[in-house]
């Protein structure tokens, strides 16, 4: 938005902005934030910074150093979800000693380093991504009650009212599970406020592509994105997070990116669309290739396939992710490329023609990733592929265009599987990480900092009781 201090200024002026808010980026991905009145503002903090507590954020304590946080004058936007005017920025982390150093733990240095690396090697000039992000959206209840006096609450799957403890059964029209890909109103009930977040979207800079109801719910929708480069991409993937879930609030509503929050139904994946731009082309895109992609594609494709399991440390990083990974939801469950079949990991999607788009899509990720993590670890081993001539198709990996859950057990066995939990995906990013650690871009102690706090996480959930066991064991 803004190119210069002077600009921001007069923007400020402009538009009687009150207050301006700087949001930090914590190891997970989550956006915290800190606000100061707009009488603050001046160009030092553009150079010093200001100072917070790394600890607090899940960055590992570096001894004798101070986090600074510094803001980044061309992310600033203007927050329509708050009263007071407002603009607010997202920054980069240094690491203050003797020097100031960017620090090497900060997911969006992090970022930016592959994307140098990727220059540096020669190989191509930029890296473009495009994300698909699925959600569910649910009523607010709790708001409901407070803003209408609401007394009446649906029970779950639809079937009762429930006024106290009573329940009455609900005789009335009923949305049609599952089904609901690309469904047209009335069952897709929430069109107007997926248009109102795409409109704050646009507002906000951010280019989208399209808008649908996805398979499952009613309640589950999708937004994709235009492509853009690693770093950026992170950058608009945390704002749109953002966005739309204020923009839940704001309708009473409340959504979420849990790769599975309902049994039995899909999950909500984050699709990554991916290519790279040398001197301007599209250097995966061949006429005379498979599927129209050239060599070069094909490698990118191998490393990624060849480092699947690791990735998915950074990729499908939580407990959650796991269970949306099953048999039978369109998400993929087997290391193998293919044309137009969802039980992979990499799919060529068929209809792109347009050289410029030439692609590939990486189906596992979910956006319980911290983006910047996820798409610097994908364009590593991409990179890897390439300078190790990692050909999935004499590796084994495909393609494979079959519908996998069909094949026998034995047949499937054939064609490897992804981790089955968090704590597995991390034993194999424990032993398989040399390829993220090139040109400085991951460094061992980020790693280990990051397997650590995530297997925490994991142990945090398998330590507690899960409420099926109680249908399973209690009347034992
Ligand atoms: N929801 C599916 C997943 O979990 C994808 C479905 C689709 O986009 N067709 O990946
Ligand atoms: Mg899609
Ligand atoms: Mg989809
Ligand atoms: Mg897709």
């Amino acid at each position: 938005m803004f190119k210069s201090y002077d600009e921001l200024q007069r923007y400020c002026q402009e538009n009687q902005i009150q207050m301006i808010d700087f949001r930090m980026i914590a190891l997970t991905g989550e956006i915290k934030h800190l606000t100061i009145p707009v009488s603050r503002l001046s160009p030092k903090i553009f150079e010093e910074g200001i100072g917070f507590d790394g600890s607090n954020y899940g960055y590992t304590k570096v001894e004798k150093s101070d986090m600074v946080f510094i803001p980044d004058i061309t992310s600033a936007f203007k927050d329509p979800f708050w009263d007071v005017p407002t603009l607010s920025m997202i920054g980069d982390v240094f690491a203050i000693s003797e020097t100031k150093e960017p620090f090497e733990h900060d997911p969006r240095y992090i970022a930016k380093k592959a994307e140098d690396y990727l220059k540096e090697s020669g190989i191509a000039d930029a890296n473009m991504i495009s994300p698909e992000f699925e959600f569910y959206v649910f009523d607010n209840i709790a708001y409901q009650y407070e803003a209408h006096d609401i007394k009446l609450k649906l029970d779950a799957e639809n079937a009762y009212w429930r006024r106290g403890n009573e329940l009455y059964p609900n005789l009335g029209y009923q949305n049609r599970k599952h089904g609901g890909y690309h469904a047209a109103p009335p069952l897709d009930t929430l069109h107007n406020l997926r248009s109102e977040m795409v409109i704050e979207l646009e507002k906000a800079g951010i280019q989208v592509k399209y808008h649908h109801h996805e398979v499952g719910g009613p309640g589950q929708l999708e937004i994709e994105l235009e492509f853009d480069t690693p770093r950026q991409m992170a950058d608009t993937s945390l704002l749109l997070k953002y966005i739309l879930k204020n923009v839940a609030v704001r309708n009473g509503k409340t959504l979420t990116f849990m790769p599975k929050p309902i049994f039995g139904e899909a999950g909500n994946g984050m699709h990554v669309h991916m290519y790279l731009l040398k001197d301007g082309q599209n250097i995966f895109y061949d006429p005379e290739g498979y599927e129209g992609l050239s060599e070069i594609a094909f490698y990118y494709m191998g490393g990624i396939l060849k480092h699947a399991k690791a990735l998915m440390g950074f990729t499908n990083p939580s407990t959650n992710s796991y269970k949306r990974l099953v048999p039978g939801y369109e998400a993929p469950v087997s290391i193998c490329f293919a044309t137009s079949n969802r039980s992979s990991v990499i799919r060529i999607p068929g209809y792109v023609k347009d050289p410029a788009k030439k692609r590939f899509e990486f189906r596992p990720s979910d956006a319980t990733c911290n983006p910047y993590l996820a798409f610097a670890a994908l364009l590593m081993a991409g990179i890897d592929g390439i300078i190790n001539k990692i050909d999935p198709r004499k590796e084994g990996y495909g393609p494979y265009n079959i519908n996998i859950f069909e094949l026998s057990p034995e047949e499937r066995a054939k064609i490897g599987a992804l981790p089955a939990s968090l704590d597995e995906a991390l034993d194999c990013l424990e032993t398989d990480h040399e390829f993220l650690t090139r040109g400085g871009v991951m460094s061992e102690s980020f790693i280990e900092n990051w397997i650590a706090k995530k297997r925490e996480e994991a142990r945090a959930v398998n330590t507690r009781p899960h409420p099926y066991e109680f249908e399973l064991y209690y009347s034992f």
